[in-house]
């Protein structure tokens, strides 16, 4: 690909997950073009070690600290809840891609920034939780965040070809696992059923997000931040196939559109060599046998996303508490302690327990941030215990 090119050294966060693993596969498929030379794990040792031996790397991660590092080769471990941070502060890299899933992966983020390298950003939560003041650093250290999120990354691709303002930018959704089921059936679903999406394969949180629609919302608010447009110009529409991932309306209602396979792959090495375009073959989208169909978002289907828009309209602590409380609710769901539906409930009521205007400084995030999922969880026992 880009032969006499000096390796680009990577560091991978969240290397055991979804990203994190699809990111190796694109470093196996060019080896002389990427390095990786740390990565993290949290709870799966096993997993971390293979990727240890297979890459290399100079140091790793382990970050539950409950687990023990596994046996094997020698590399420099960091343990514990900060492991990553401390380990993307002295490990010298070009780049961190960050994998992590939920508010776990915002600090790596601003250590990333703060010591010097480029951020690849999958985990949407850094933006959606402190996304101005994570660009602002980015600004004064002079380094880029590279959106991986799959719209993001459309988004971001079709606006460095594009001529002007955009008047609107649209992010297509594929309605995730219950687009179209009956509604009346939506209060009994299970895990398994959520967990089946229809187009991608991804860790298990977000793709219940995709059938609650709260990963679109996260989304909205990712975009608002990235692309400096306020909600009502940052629209969301249905599109099952997931082949067209964004599109940009120009001012004079012209759209444009950014269309590949569903293959996360893509967006992860655009960011990776960004502003250049890598010869790659992870396979074309053919045109000659794909349907595009487009419809609106059902609101009664999928409430968190407008409790998404509310956050990201009014701002403030709003969008922090809106996806602590989704990942509380999420993860409870997960365990089966609470139904589909309560998702939205817990959201829903922990929002309008009424929130200060204050997010101004990464101590005011991690402020709202824990207090939010102390409420969030009462919420939650408060639902439980009236059943
Ligand atoms: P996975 O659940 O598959 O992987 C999550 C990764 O984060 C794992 O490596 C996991 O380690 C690690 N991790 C989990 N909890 C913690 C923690 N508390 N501290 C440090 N590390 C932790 O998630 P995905 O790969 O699907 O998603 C990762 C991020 O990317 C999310 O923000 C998601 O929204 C975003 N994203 C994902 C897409 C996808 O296709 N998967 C698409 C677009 C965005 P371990 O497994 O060892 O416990
Ligand atoms: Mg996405």
């Amino acid at each position: 690909m880009l032969h006499r090119r000096r390796q680009k050294r990577i560091i991978l966060l969240g290397s055991t997950g979804s990203i994190g693993r699809q990111t190796l596969d694109i470093v196996r498929a060019f080896p002389q073009d990427f390095r990786i030379v740390a990565l993290s794990g949290h709870s799966r040792p096993d997993e971390l070690a293979r990727q240890i031996e297979e890459f290399e790397p100079i140091a790793a991660a382990l970050t539950n600290g409950t687990v023990e590092p596994p046996p094997g080769p020698i590399v420099r471990w960091y343990r514990g809840g900060n492991g990553a941070e401390r380990m993307i502060r002295e490990i010298g890299a070009d780049i961190v891609l960050n994998g992590i899933a939920g508010a776990a992966g915002l600090l790596p983020s601003f250590a990333a920034l703060e010591s010097g390298k480029d951020l690849a950003l999958a985990n949407k939560e850094t933006m959606v939780m402190a996304g101005e003041i994570a660009l602002d650093l980015a600004r004064r250290r002079r380094r880029r965040i590279l959106p991986v999120d799959s719209e993001h990354s459309a988004v971001y691709n079709l606006l460095a070809r594009f001529p002007g303002e955009p008047a609107e930018i649209i992010l297509t959704a594929s309605g995730g696992a219950f687009r179209d089921r009956p509604l009346s059936d939506l209060g009994r679903v299970t895990v398994e059923d959520a967990l089946r999406h229809p187009t991608w394969s991804m860790g298990k949180k977000i793709t219940v997000d995709s059938a609650t629609m709260a990963n679109k919302a996260l989304e909205v608010m990712e975009a608002c931040r990235f692309f400096g447009l306020p909600p009502r110009r940052v629209k969301v529409v249905i599109h099952p196939q997931s082949c067209v991932h964004a599109l940009v309306r120009a001012a004079d209602g012209a759209l444009y559109a950014h269309m590949s396979r569903p293959d996360m792959r893509l967006p992860i090495l655009a960011a990776l060599t960004a502003p250049r375009v890598a010869e790659s073959d992870f396979g074309r989208l053919d045109l000659e046998n794909c349907r595009l169909d487009f419809s609106p978002v059902d609101p009664a289907r999928y409430p968190l996303l407008e409790l998404g828009y509310r956050a990201a309209e009014e701002g403030g602590a709003l969008p922090v508490v809106f996806n602590a409380a989704n990942e509380i609710a999420a993860a409870a769901f997960i365990e089966g302690e609470i139904s589909f539906l309560d998702i939205e409930r817990v959201v829903d009521g922990t929002m309008t327990l009424g929130w200060p205007n204050l997010n101004r400084s990464l101590d005011d995030v991690i402020f709202n941030d824990n207090l939010a999922r102390r409420k969030a969880r009462a919420v939650m026992s408060d639902i439980r215990n009236a059943r």
